[in-house]
């Protein structure tokens, strides 16, 4: 039997992070030898053992710790890509932010109003998952839970990408699976960008906030908790319609901009004269990392792979073939519409935008990732949520069949499917 590699020690002195990225395709094991540690708000217990898998992360602590750090098959600086240790980072700050926050919470409580309706806004790759997640993870120290909403369609941390979703976030974030979401709030746009189908997306906004709304109404504790929302990172023209578009449908209170001066100063002249709605500039953590468009398109396939076989590789999907009229498959609009930016200015990209057509041609569906709707006619295709996503393996036109992967065996949870635009290879 080979000999372990040594673990490698890790010290951090008090408010300092170590920023660590795993490669590719290797991971690693983590554990809190002694102190107090955390990532992105999640308090590290001590001598339990953390993997990390491909995952870029700081462990930052408010008072010192000593860590360890050991490979699985491997030394383990061989699965790492970049690690250092940094006293600079913006963690004051968002502690700063949290105690705002939760001095709202605690008033919503009392008075039995409204907890605070926080956005985080910035360009792509400026910290604002991070940020939301450090936010709930801080609120959950507290006994709060807030609601969870993911404005972004391009990534997807609480449904595949394609999607905006919302989910109560009730325990901290789980360090190696991510946000809790057994039960989730989602809506399939039906491709990574509202671009084009702009309308779409406001309509999701819209029933996603209505039905929040209502749940809120009913629930105190989860009124005070407030929301907790992260958009997207497309910030100018179009873009900036639908974050001002998101900002008032869910009527946002905390607008928390990271990084981005002119979006701050364009919000905080909107928002001037407004006392119930504070725009806040943070800093930008200089341990964010920057993820070009080919590791974009890359972790949005992973988010899929992990869709249908678990974070740690651990679920067992089915493949199912049925013939081609067993598919009831839907597109909104028109999901192969050019997106605006390529269109003549003024152009549409879709004659009929919110329009639901059944798709005809099961060899378009190939590769393609399709929603499970709630809806129990077409004409609710629009509004509904969804229960669930097949992956569309392979269409045999010959046998006139379709073979999907689906989460578990067994019937559909619903008659009807949304086609988008999003494919992958998963086999
Ligand atoms: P955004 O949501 O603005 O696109 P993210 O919050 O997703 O940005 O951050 C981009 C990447 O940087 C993520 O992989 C995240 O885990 C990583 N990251 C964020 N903060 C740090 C940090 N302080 N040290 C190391 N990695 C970080």
């Amino acid at each position: 039997m080979q000999a372990q590699a040594a673990p490698r020690r890790e010290v951090l002195q008090k408010e300092t992070e170590l920023r660590l990225e795993v490669k590719e395709n290797h991971s690693l094991t983590l554990k809190l030898v002694k102190g107090q540690a955390e990532i992105f708000g999640t308090d590290l217990l001590e001598q339990q053992i953390y993997t990390l898998r491909a995952q870029k992360i700081a462990v930052f602590t408010w008072e010192g710790c000593e860590l360890q750090l050991q490979g699985i098959r491997e030394p383990v600086e061989d699965a790492i890509e970049v690690i250092y240790e940094s006293g600079d980072t913006p963690m004051r700050e968002y502690a700063n932010v949290h105690d705002l926050l939760q001095k709202r919470r605690a008033a919503a409580l009392t008075h039995g109003s409204e907890g605070p309706r926080t956005m985080v806004l910035g360009q792509t790759d400026v910290g604002k998952s991070t940020l939301c997640k450090i936010l709930l993870n801080y609120a959950i120290r507290k006994d709060c839970a807030p609601t969870m909403i993911d404005l972004d369609p391009g990534q997807g941390s609480i449904a595949p990408p394609a999607c905006v979703g919302a989910t109560p976030v009730e325990g901290p974030i789980d360090v190696e699976e991510g946000l809790p979401v057994e039960m989730p709030l989602v809506y399939f746009a039906g491709n990574v960008s509202p671009d084009p189908n702009p309308q779409l997306y406001r309509h999701h906004v819209e029933c996603m906030a209505a039905l929040l709304d209502k749940r809120a109404q009913s629930n105190l504790q989860v009124r005070a908790a407030g929301m907790m929302i992260n958009s997207m990172g497309w910030i100018d023209g179009l873009g900036y319609e639908l974050i001002l578009h998101a900002l008032n449908t869910f009527r946002v209170d905390f607008v928390l901009v990271i990084g981005q001066d002119r979006l701050y100063s364009q919000l905080g002249s909107i928002f001037r004269g407004n006392q119930s709605v504070s725009v806040i500039k943070l800093t930008r953590s200089g341990g964010v990392v920057n993820r070009p468009r080919e590791l974009r398109k890359s972790s949005r396939d992973q988010r899929i792979r992990e869709y249908f076989y678990g974070p740690r590789n651990d679920l067992q999907p089915s493949l199912v073939t049925v013939p081609f009229a067993n598919l009831r498959v839907f597109r909104v609009g028109s999901g192969f519409a050019a997106p605006r930016s390529a269109l003549p200015i003024g152009g549409q990209s879709v004659s009929n935008p919110l329009k639901v057509t059944p798709v005809t041609s099961m060899n378009d569906l190939m590769h393609m990732l399709i929603a499970v709707s709630h809806a129990q006619q077409p004409d609710q295709l629009l509004s509904a949520n969804i229960a669930g996503f097949i992956w569309i393996s392979s269409v045999d036109p010959v046998q006139q069949v379709v073979t999907y992967l689906a989460p578990c065996a067994g019937d559909l949870p619903a008659p009807f499917l949304l086609a988008g635009t999003v494919k992958t290879f998963l086999r």
